[in-house]
């Protein structure tokens, strides 16, 4: 068996949730880990192409985009990555080019182009990115409602923990790192008072979300400039940590490469 301090920090998988308000440098961040070697599989449902288009090219070779066309009547995301982010997945998936679906009936039947991906291929130089986590909960609800109108009742949002579930069972036995952006809010925590935490699902399961990540990474702007928290103590009253105590403020220009070291390849 192998002794922790025998391995070495590259060999370490990690899993980050990245949280805060919208424009805090979140997407940014995520994107500059292509710097330092990493192969960023990116799952785009918030149209954050844009954004990682100001990384430079060498690093934008490293990530590839899949950019899901979500709405509230055809739920692509949900369909799309409850079944690849899922330990069933167990070989090649095709994605359609133009709204990110997986075997795209309609895509199929006009022969328009589909990227492959494997997730059984990839190993520690890879990243797998959900943008957002926000946009997969609203996805996953709107998947199990009859019509967007319609209200969610108690079965609906149990579903929803229940499908978010398998894709926290799949993180934690990845093969690969996994980070997922979500937004903020304001809740209620079990001892009564309330903090900032990351959004995912109901408010009980974003509760208890931030447990199954190694690093819970809170981004915001403060004096104008995009700050980063992760040590447990950083900020009162917002959810942070880290089970490796990393410290992103140490590197203000590429927070998340404290948690990930820069790879021979890079
Ligand atoms: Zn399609």
């Amino acid at each position: 068996m192998p002794v922790l301090s025998t391995i070495p920090p590259q060999n370490l998988r990690h899993t980050v949730l990245a949280y805060g308000p919208s424009k805090a440098g979140k997407t940014e961040s995520v994107g500059k880990l292509a710097t330092l070697g990493y192969n960023l599989h990116w799952f785009d449902v918030e149209d954050g192409a844009l954004t990682l288009s100001k990384l430079p090219e060498e690093a934008k070779r490293r990530i590839n985009l899949y950019s899901i066309r979500d709405t509230a009547e055809n739920s692509y995301a949900a369909k799309t990555l409850l079944k690849v982010l899922n330990w069933r997945n167990n070989g090649p998936k095709s994605l359609c080019v133009q709204h990110g679906l997986l075997d795209c009936p309609s895509c199929k039947k006009e022969e328009k182009p589909f990227d492959s991906f494997d997730i059984t291929k990839l190993g520690l130089n890879d990243i797998i990115v959900i943008d957002s986590l926000t946009q997969l909960s609203d996805s996953i609800l709107n998947s199990l409602l009859a019509s967007p109108e319609n209200k969610p009742e108690y079965d609906h949002w149990r579903n929803l923990g229940v499908k978010l579930d398998s894709v926290v069972d799949w993180m934690k036995a990845a093969t690969c790192h996994v980070i997922m952006i979500t937004h903020e809010q304001d809740i209620e925590m079990e001892d009564g008072r309330n903090k900032l935490t990351a959004v995912g699902g109901t408010k009980n399961y974003a509760r208890n979300l931030p447990r199954h990540f190694s690093h819970v990474v809170y981004f915001s702007v403060v004096n104008k400039a995009h700050t980063a928290q992760s040590k447990s103590v950083a900020l009162n009253g917002v959810v942070t940590g880290s089970r490796t105590d990393a410290d992103v403020t140490k590197d203000p220009t590429n927070p998340l490469g404290v948690i990930f070291p820069k790879l021979a390849t890079a």
